[in-house]
Parts: structure tokens; sequence; C-alpha cells
């Protein structure tokens, strides 16, 4: 008899491509059920599915539940769930899986409170209780201070996942698995809310999220103009920019870039924190990053409790030397 999906990851595309958070489900969800010797299903909603089936089954999928229909092209909540909650339900999992992405945020605690089951959101390690079988879920707690380790009583027991939390597999094209297409039905009385537009947030350089260094600013930067001082030391590393809510709230930087519990979660190898003062609704966002640097004027800084490293003093002096000293750096010693 065929093994059961006991993981199912909702999947989102990026353009034509699965997105990379959804490859890093596959991969992590595929260890979870090698663990309980399942197999791995995955939930494709979209106009047009091309050839995302086919790379899930790639990337770890062993069933595929491909629902393609116009009213797929744009993600509504309201939509969105009924489809799903009637999917999840005949595959009937015991984990459930979706990306910590805008959509993924949103979706999950409505998708949760359908299937009468809890939530764990923001997770950043999962793993099967070798005793219990359970699912293990941790995430961080107190503005990234300490870590929670959850289990859940009600079924199916899910999460969202933060990005680079998981590993991806190298895709094989040759693995067997089965496309399973859906015909997704939609009760329009029910649909509440109405699609309108869609506007692409234009990003420069590397998106937030995947950025492995990230040189964030606050309030005490006092001005949009300062933030081209923290652009140039990004562009050093490939990096991207962020910003406290302040800041963004001031119109300095656009909140596309804000850090936060309300912002983006980032977790890249290296935080610059210039002049921000590490509050817990700031660190939320930031502290899982791998290592913190932090440049803050005020020796008391609450930033400096979770920096690595900590320069006290007035960014205005310490940034401009710094920068002029990588570019010497990359240009090689002197002659
Ligand atoms: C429900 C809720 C949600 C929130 N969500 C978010 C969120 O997502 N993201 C977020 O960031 N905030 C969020 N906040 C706001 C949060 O509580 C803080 O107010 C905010 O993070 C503080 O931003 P900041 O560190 O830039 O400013 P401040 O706390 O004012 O800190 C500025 C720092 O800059 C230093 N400084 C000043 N001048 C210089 C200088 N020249 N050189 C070096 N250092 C200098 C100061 O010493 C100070 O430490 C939220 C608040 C609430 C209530």
């Amino acid at each position: 008899m065929a093994k059961k999906i006991k993981v199912l990851a909702i999947g989102e595309l990026a353009g034509n491509q699965l997105s990379p958070g959804t490859r890093e489900l596959l991969g992590g969800g595929r260890d979870l059920a090698d663990s309980l010797g399942a197999r791995v299903g995955i939930v494709l909603l979209s106009e047009s599915a091309g050839k995302t089936g086919a790379e899930a089954i790639a990337y770890g999928a062993d069933e595929v539940y491909q629902a393609e229909a116009a009213f797929l092209k744009n993600y509504q909540p309201e939509v969105y769930l009924q489809v799903l909650e009637k999917i999840v339900k005949k595959v009937g999992p015991e984990i459930l899986l979706l990306a910590q992405t805008a959509t993924g945020r949103d979706l999950a605690p409505r998708l949760a409170c359908r299937l009468k089951t809890a939530l764990a959101p923001d997770c950043v390690a999962l793993a099967i209780d070798p005793d219990s079988g359970l699912l293990r879920m941790t995430r961080p707690v107190y503005g990234g201070r300490a870590l929670a380790v959850l289990v859940c009583k009600t079924r199916p027991q899910m999460a969202t996942v933060r990005f680079r939390a998981l590993k991806s597999r190298e895709p094989d094209p040759s693995r067997p698995g089965e496309i399973k297409p859906v015909t997704p039905e939609l009760d329009q009385s029910k649909i509440k809310s109405k699609f309108i537009e869609k506007v692409v947030e234009e990003v420069k350089g590397v998106p937030l999220e995947n950025a492995r260094v990230v040189a964030c600013g606050g309030r005490g930067m006092g001005g949009a103009e300062a933030y081209a001082l923290l652009e140039e030391l990004a562009q050093f590393w490939g990096g991207a920019v962020g910003a406290t809510r302040p800041a963004c709230d001031s119109g300095w930087v656009s909140s596309a870039r804000q850090i936060g519990l309300t912002g983006k979660i980032v977790s890249p190898n290296l935080y610059l924190a210039v002049a921000l003062s590490g509050s817990s609704q700031h660190m939320a966002g930031c502290g899982n990053s791998k290592m913190i640097v932090a440049i803050n004027k005020d020796p008391e800084a609450n930033i400096f409790s979770f920096a690595n490293y900590g320069v006290v003093g007035d960014y205005r002096r310490i940034l401009p030397p710094l920068i002029e000293r990588l570019k010497q750096v990359r240009k090689g010693p002197k002659d």
C-alpha cells in the first residue's frame, strides 16, 4: 500500500517557478516525512501551473495537488481559503506547512481557524520528536531573546516557517512523483472582497528577505539623505538596506523596507544596526541574524544586549571612514 501523505506544504509561485521559500518547505518537509516514513504533498494554486508541478517533484514532493483557474491568478484570501480548505481536508495531513511570507502570514491563521487547529507562526526549526512522533516547532519569543519549542494537540500540526530556516534540496528531475489536478470550486456568494489592483514593489538590488547582509538604520539617522551611507555600505557585500518603523513612518525610507514585528523578517549572516535602539518590536524581525554589529551613540542602548560587536559613537563619524577603508581593501594593497 502506498505510504500516506503526512506532510503537506502550501506552495507559492514566483513568476513561472516555485518561490525559494516553497523549495525550502519541500526540502524541510521531505526530512520530516522521511522521519515519519511518509510522503510529502504540495498544493499549488495558480492561473496556469506551467512546469511548477514537475519542479515541485524534483525538489522533493511525492504528490502535487494542482488547482488552476483564472480566479486564482492573484492572491485573494477568501478565494484561496475556500479552495485550500477543501484540498487540505481531503488530503488530511498530519503536518501542514506554509512559508512565513506576506501571503503565508495572511493565510495561515485564517486557514488554521477553518481547520480548527492551532498555528505556530514564524518557526525557525522543525523536527519530529523521536518518542512521540509529534512535530516540534521552534520559534523565537520575547523579541528573539528566547526560543520556544511547541507541540500541537490538534491536527494538522501547522506552522509557518521563516526563510532560510529549512534547507532546499538539490533538484532531481528524475524523482518519481504524481501531479493530481484538482478542479477548484468557488462559491462566489461567499466572496465579500474584490481584487482591484496588484502593485508590484520595485526592488533595486537584492530583496531584503533574501539579503545575506542587511544595513539597517533607525530614527537616529536623522533623515532620508543619511541612508545613502547605508546603501553604499550594503553594496559592498551585495546586501540590502532596511529601516526601523519610525524611519519609515517619517517617510525617509519606503515602508517596504521596514524590519520588525509589523515589517519584514530577515535572518542575514550580518546585520548592521545603525542608530536604532533595539526595541523588542524591531528585534522580532532581525533577532535571528547570524551576527549583529551595532553602532549607537548611547552605550546603554538596548541593541548592545543583542549585538555580537558594538561600536559606541556617532554613526556620522564612524560610517564614512569605514566605507573609505572598505574601498581601500577592495582596491587591494597600495604599491
Ligand atoms: C504594535 C507595534 C508594532 C511595532 N512594529 C515595529 C516594527 O515592525 N519595526 C520597528 O522597527 N518598530 C516597530 N515598532 C516601534 C518600536 O516600538 C520602536 O518605537 C522602534 O523600533 C524604535 O525605532 P528606533 O530604534 O529607530 O528609534 P529610537 O528608539 O528612537 O532609537 C534611536 C536610537 O538612535 C541612537 N542615535 C541617535 N542619534 C545617533 C547618532 N548620530 N549615531 C548613533 N546613534 C544615534 C539613539 O541613541 C537611539 O538608541 C512597533 C511598535 C508597536 C507598538
